[in-house]
């Protein structure tokens, strides 16, 4: 378990399954405390009392069972709250409290301000508490969330909608991608000197056994190939590379198709 520093809440990071990550975010101020994205129970439950937190809510940021298949154990062991997407409370196991998308929500001392970032599912939110960003599968470390639901564009506008937070944003997504993502933005983007840095950077910090993640949104503008479309530099030397006259919607299209048969 690792942990980081916020002016106002402390952000607990919990590794499970192959590459997932739970989060528990602690209020200094209150004894409100959000678990995000519970895959499982029992991590969550052993890392509580080892911290002596009594987890108050769920937050889940989609309904996918490697974020949600902890609801249930959780809500019986804490009579804890779960806070998701009304637009999607039907997938969303044990949902009690539904909150709209692009809303505020104040738990506690947390003010909590959900974005709808669909693209990996149609329901797909993200938390956003002053600089810390929890977005699910949405933005990976060097990398985006598959689409399943959503089409491009609706991806596309979701990432920029993560792009325009501040650059020292700290951002908590829920996989542990990183490293294989970077080997596909090194072959995408070559001579990044931000990217080759990381590459070291985040190899040695994987060959400690320790989390990439949190990354921060202004790392992911320069170095992450599904942000990099941004750049209209990078669109014209994506264009020149393949021969193509792509907008930025469409080099980002064409690098996520590339990426799934990569
Ligand atoms: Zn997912
Ligand atoms: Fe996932």
């Amino acid at each position: 378990m690792w942990t980081y520093q916020h002016q106002s809440f402390i952000v607990h990071q919990l590794p499970v399954l192959r590459d997932n990550y739970i989060y528990i975010i602690q209020d200094r101020h209150s004894s409100v405390a959000c678990v995000v994205d519970p895959a499982l129970a029992a991590p969550v439950i052993k890392a509580c009392s080892q911290l002596k937190i009594t987890p108050t809510h769920i937050l889940n940021t989609h309904h996918h069972w490697d974020h949600t298949d902890g609801n249930e154990e959780l809500v019986q062991t804490y009579q804890c709250e779960v806070v998701a997407n009304q637009d999607d409370a039907s997938r969303i196991p044990h949902i009690s409290q539904p909150i709209a998308v692009n809303s505020a929500l104040t738990l506690g001392h947390l003010n909590i301000q959900s974005i709808e970032v669909y693209g990996h599912t149609l329901g797909h939110i993200a938390f956003v508490i002053d600089d810390a960003l929890f977005c699910g599968d949405t933005l990976f470390g060097g990398g985006c969330g598959r689409l399943f639901e959503g089409s491009f564009a609706q991806m596309w506008s979701s990432l920029q909608k993560l792009a325009e937070l501040p650059n020292e944003t700290r951002f908590y997504c829920a996989h542990e991608y990183t490293l294989p993502n970077l080997r596909f933005a090194r072959d995408m983007d070559k001579d990044n000197a931000a990217l080759k840095q990381r590459i070291k950077r985040d190899t040695q910090t994987r060959m400690k056994q320790q989390p990439t993640i949190p990354s921060t949104i202004g790392l992911e503008k320069k170095t992450n190939p599904f942000l990099r479309p941004l750049n209209p530099r990078f669109v014209d030397k994506y264009n020149q590379e393949n021969n193509t006259t792509f907008n930025a919607l469409q080099v980002f299209t064409h690098l996520r198709e590339r990426k799934n048969t990569w």
